[in-house]
């Protein structure tokens, strides 16, 4: 068995929001060893940041935060990664490790290995997360039990990859390694369509005329407060994700419409055994979720007001 990767010893995260804050607290939980720096362009994220302790050290500048850093990690909306990336890369030295937890990977992970060159490159995404953003939604134990996807470029060094999954394991995570082209596809139908689908909806029930807005509140149990918990989520994050990973949301999204069209097909035709047939389907994927520990399964996800 090949000895396990050396930790980290000092790990600078940029942009100290639900995620970066969670490496952070997570770090200083799992990884004593680990020294934790963070920037944020925002300052009065830095104050809130510093208050919470998110990083053992806020810096002012990013220049101060990644010194001697030996893994620097991206944790801004997916649109600003490579912005940030490129204006930070003078001060980064050769050989620190790049990272990021960008929910789209194939763009980042090319313009990364081109701003880096000289640089092991590794993003990443943590398939873990919440309807909350900024620096109050972070916390340590976001990780534990969530897959993080570790996304290598073509031709990455494989000792760099291994200390990278070796970190997020120690995190609590539990880690796959992919492809990102085959990250992106995979995510644009467990992720990103279900939230389009969830901004959608709300915004579709919002602009009813012949139900009122304090009926949809009133009677959301039925469903659709659900949706609108997914359709809380950040907007510029989620506007960054669908621009970034578009090809592949495209892919998947006529394949749901086409599916879409199906079932309106069997309600207009009165199709019982269309509409039975797919939901006991859903049910055993369901089950799988469940059984696999990604979901509490009592009814209603063991909400005190459950109501059938
Ligand atoms: P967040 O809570 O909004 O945190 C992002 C932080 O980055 C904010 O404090 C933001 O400050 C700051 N920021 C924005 N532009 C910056 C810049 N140019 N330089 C430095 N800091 C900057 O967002 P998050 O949920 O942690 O998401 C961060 C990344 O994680 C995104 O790439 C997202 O795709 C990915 N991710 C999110 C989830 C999730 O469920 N939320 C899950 C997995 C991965 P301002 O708010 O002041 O702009």
């Amino acid at each position: 068995m090949s000895p396990a990767p050396a930790p980290f010893g000092k790990v600078a995260i940029i942009g100290l929001g639900l995620i970066g804050g969670s490496i952070g607290l997570a770090i200083r939980d799992h990884i004593p060893g680990t020294a934790t720096v963070g920037f944020d362009a925002d300052p009065a994220v830095r104050k809130r940041a510093q208050e919470r302790s998110l990083t053992d050290v806020v810096c002012d500048t990013p220049e101060e935060a990644v010194r001697d850093a030996d893994l620097v990690i991206f944790c801004v909306p997916v649109g600003a990664i490579s912005d940030v990336a490129r204006d930070m890369a003078p001060y980064i030295a050769p050989g620190t490790m790049i990272s990021d937890v960008g929910s789209s990977k194939q763009t980042i992970a090319a313009s990364l290995s081109e701003i880096f060159p000289a640089n092991p490159v590794v993003p990443a995404h943590p398939v873990a997360g919440t309807e909350h953003s900024g620096p109050d939604a972070g916390f340590a134990t976001l990780f534990q039990q969530r897959w993080c996807i570790v996304t290598p470029p073509a031709g990455a060094d494989a000792a760099s990859v291994a200390r990278l999954v070796f970190f997020w394991e120690a995190l609590g995570a539990m880690v796959e390694t992919m492809d990102p082209k085959h990250h992106d596809l995979v995510l644009a139908v467990t992720s990103h369509i279900p939230h389009l689908i969830a901004y959608t909806i709300v915004g579709t029930a919002s602009d009813l005329e012949d139900v009122t807005r304090s009926e949809v509140i009133k009677y959301s149990a039925g469903g659709f407060r659900d949706f609108t918990r997914i359709a809380a989520s950040d907007p510029t994050m989620w506007r960054d994700v669908f621009l970034n990973n578009r090809d592949a949301v495209l892919v998947m999204l006529q394949r749901f419409l086409d599916d879409l069209s199906i079932m309106q097909d069997a309600i207009r035709d009165g199709d019982g055994d269309t509409l039975f047939e797919l939901f006991t389907r859903t049910r055993a994927i369901r089950r799988s979720i469940v059984a696999l520990g990604q979901d509490d399964a009592r009814p209603d996800f063991g909400r005190k007001d459950h109501q059938g």
